[in-house]
């Protein structure tokens, strides 16, 4: 460097600046590893997670969610503001690692930066400092002035993060001003008459400052240049290092674990944890206590995830059971668990351990109706809404069906569910209806004049199997659903029949429920009445049979839903529609997306697609839709169960509908139409809206002009 001294050879409080920046860099490195250490220790005290598979695809992932931010543009100005300061932050990474080596070696040059492509990079570092100085700016600004709404913290999860999440900002905001001071102090000496001119980008922050210490004006002298010099890098250095030491104490610890909470983050999302990893089902019978009970029973992933939340809000802006003012906000489930951590953890002083003696050491204390009310683990309707959203892809449902097991195994069940729960162990149904009524709907006289169902006995094979699921089997206004699927199965000539008597319910809900053990029961049976069947593939219209079946089941045939099976047939030329009756005409028709046909197994388009199918059908969207779409409140056994809310779910999305100008919901999902049918009066809607099922619809418009004719 030319005209002032490196800060690694001024000579300062008697030490050199090499011996004052060797001592920060030990110390901040030393401080650095030993907090990361501590916080590690609950991590190391957890539950087993099998996450080291697949190495190649987890690294395609870090590209596409971590260096390729892919989900921030979800949320247009946040998201932006995030890509360019995470962008700055790794362009600059590089110029931190050799401007704090360059405090030891006043030489060091990164290599491949000593030749022509050190003042490019030098430029880029520039514009780089001066974009994420400016959304520092603007990140406070918003914080401070427009509040966004999903940064609040209400009152019952404690304290705003605010304040924090300033400090934060501004200390970045410091760190790039202390970067640019001396860039431009350096840049600035060598313009004492004589010596080069160093170029700095135009425009940047180091450059405006560099403009400022050569003004004719306000020319700087040598000595104070080179002080200015002396003073930013210390602050830069002392800076960098307070902050790599201070965000493992908050929000900002993201920045260390983001990349590795991607890397293990969970690929196959549909697929619920095993009740242990690595223990089979056939000796859960040896696991002592199921679920999550205590922090420790967590997995060392979902520890992470609790590290690695960003507070952006995101997931709590989309949950339904929040925007309904249920007790559940999946923000503050990781937030409250993070809390928890740091404070039975610390990073100074001991752990306080109630087990030490157990296998893994455990603080005795349980989460639930500590940090967790009851209401709020049962609020969750498992859509899925909160985690297809968040950019770091912090998993709740796994968590949330943990904590479930875990209040199930201690007898812990809300009044309303034991009964349901009850007649599924002894009917194999949640209405404790008998079992060889199973097949009424299929039954009526008028019915069976246009369409015959078998039963899949000893004596009556079939290629397909309708799985039917109890909803559509016992529920009165539901079984219409069935009766629909059936006639188009049969319109497309194919050879089906239902299990009848020995079919149980599907056992979806009561996993999600956390009843593990009934559930295995329930699959188990179905599973063995699925094989002895010998079908060669199911088809369901219920999405919640169709993800058990396709998800929770092993060994059956391959399962799809009607609304797959329809698209295709009318791909094929098998299904043709009529135009919408006259009184029907100046309907205009929505998709309600069910949460498990949707988010959880991406159908999307294939019922979408028949709807455009069926001539003069006018379709809106509404704003919530697709992997955004708005859960009906269905879910998870919330048929039997009233949780605390200002709202329905339904209602608000009967609302939604309204909203986007249409009169008709359609959806596929007989947990939905329950729901949404319900909210339509609920929301005084009745004959202004109506709502009605994929299939049914399609019975309603299939042309079957050419069967006659036949
Ligand atoms: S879990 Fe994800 S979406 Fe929710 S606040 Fe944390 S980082 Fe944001
Ligand atoms: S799964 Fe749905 S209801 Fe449950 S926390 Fe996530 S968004 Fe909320």
């Amino acid at each position: 460097m030319v005209g002032i001294e490196s800060a690694s050879q001024v000579t300062s409080w008697l030490v050199t600046g090499r011996i004052l920046f060797l001592i920060i860099h030990v110390l901040g490195i030393a401080c650095f590893a030993y907090i990361v250490a501590r916080r590690m220790v609950p991590l190391l005290r957890a539950e087993r997670d099998f996450r080291f598979d697949h190495p190649w695809l987890r690294l395609g992932r870090v590209l596409k969610f971590w260096l390729g931010q892919w989900k921030q543009p979800r949320y247009k100005l946040a998201g932006t503001l995030h890509i360019f300061i995470f962008a700055g932050f790794i362009v600059l990474a590089v110029r931190a690692f050799s401007v704090l080596i360059v405090g030891v070696s006043e030489n060091f040059v990164m290599p491949g930066l000593a030749g022509r492509a050190g003042p490019i990079y030098d430029i880029i570092t520039d514009y780089a400092a001066t974009i994420v100085f400016l959304c520092m700016v603007i990140a406070v600004i918003r914080r401070l002035v427009f509040k966004p709404v999903r940064y609040a913290v209400p009152a019952r999860y404690g304290k705003a993060h605010t304040v924090d999440a300033i400090f934060l900002l501004s200390l970045i905001a410091i760190l790039m001003v202390a970067d640019s001071l001396f860039a431009a102090a350096r840049a600035a000496a060598p313009s004492q008459p004589g010596q080069s001119v160093e170029t700095l980008a135009a425009f940047s922050l180091p450059w405006m400052l560099q403009k400022a210490f050569v003004s004719t004006s306000s020319s700087l002298s040598l000595p104070t240049l080179g002080r200015l010099y002396f003073g930013a890098y210390l602050v830069h250095e002392l800076t960098f290092y307070f902050l790599l030491c201070y965000r493992p104490f908050g929000i900002q610890f993201h920045v260390e674990t983001s990349l590795f909470n991607i890397y293990f983050a969970k690929l196959d999302r549909e697929i619920l944890k095993p009740v242990r990893w690595g223990v089979a089902d056939e000796h859960l019978d040896q696991v002592k206590s199921f679920g999550v009970k205590t922090f420790e029973d967590f997995t060392w992933k979902h520890m992470l995830d609790f590290y690695s939340c960003a507070d952006c809000g995101r997931c709590s802006d989309n949950c339904p059971a929040n925007a309904v003012g249920r007790p559940l906000s999946p923000r503050f489930i990781g937030i409250k668990a993070r809390d928890y951590a740091f404070q039975h953890y610390p990073v100074i002083g001991r752990t306080d351990i109630s087990h030490p003696q157990n296998r893994r050491p455990t603080i005795a204390t349980a989460l639930v109706g500590t940090i967790y009310s009851e209401d709020e683990i049962w609020s969750c309707t498992t859509c899925g809404a909160c985690e297809a959203e968040c950019p770091l892809l912090v998993e709740y449902i796994d968590k949330i069906v943990d904590l479930r097991r875990g209040m199930v195994d201690d007898g812990n069940v809300p009044q309303s569910l034991q009964k349901p729960l009850k007649a599924l162990e002894s009917r194999g149904n949640p209405y404790g209806k008998m079992e060889k009524k199973k097949a009424d709907w299929a039954n009526a006289k008028d019915f069976q004049q246009t369409c015959r169902v078998k039963t899949l006995d000893h004596g009556n094979g079939a290629d397909t199997l309708y799985f039917v699921d109890s909803i559509t089997s016992y529920d009165d206004r539901m079984q219409s659903i069935g009766r629909a699927t059936a006639k188009i199965l049969s319109h497309v000539g194919e050879n089906f029949g239902i299990l009848g008597a020995a079919e149980r319910d599907s056992g979806h809900e009561v996993r999600r429920f956390g009843e593990e053990t009934l559930f295995i029961a329930l699959r188990d049976h179905n599973v063995d009445a699925i094989k002895a069947s010998g079908v060669r593939r199911i088809v369901t219209a219920d999405p919640h049979a169709y993800n058990a079946l396709k998800h929770d089941y092993r060994d059956v045939p391959p399962v799809e839903h009607i609304s797959q099976v329809i698209a295709n047939e009318v791909k094929a030329g098998k299904i043709k529609f009529k135009s919408l009756d006259p009184e029907n005409e100046n309907n205009v028709y929505t998709y309600h997306d069910p949460c498990y046909l949707g988010r959880h197994n991406q159908v999307y388009d294939d019922p979408r697609d028949v709807l455009d199918a069926i001539p003069g059908l006018k379709r809106v969207e509404m704003t919530r839709s697709r992997d955004r779409s708005f859960c009906c409140g269905g879910g998870g056994l919330m048929l039997f169960y009233e949780p605390k809310e200002d709202q329905r779910m339904g209602v608000k999305r009967v609302q939604m509908a309204a909203e986007a100008g249409a009169n008709v919901i359609v959806t596929a999902c007989p947990f939905c139409m329950v729901n949404i049918e319900d909210a339509i009066k609920v929301a005084g809607l009745e004959g202004k809206m109506t709502a009605v099922d994929l299939a049914e619809l399609v019975d309603q418009q299939i042309s079957r002009e050419s069967q006659t004719a036949a």
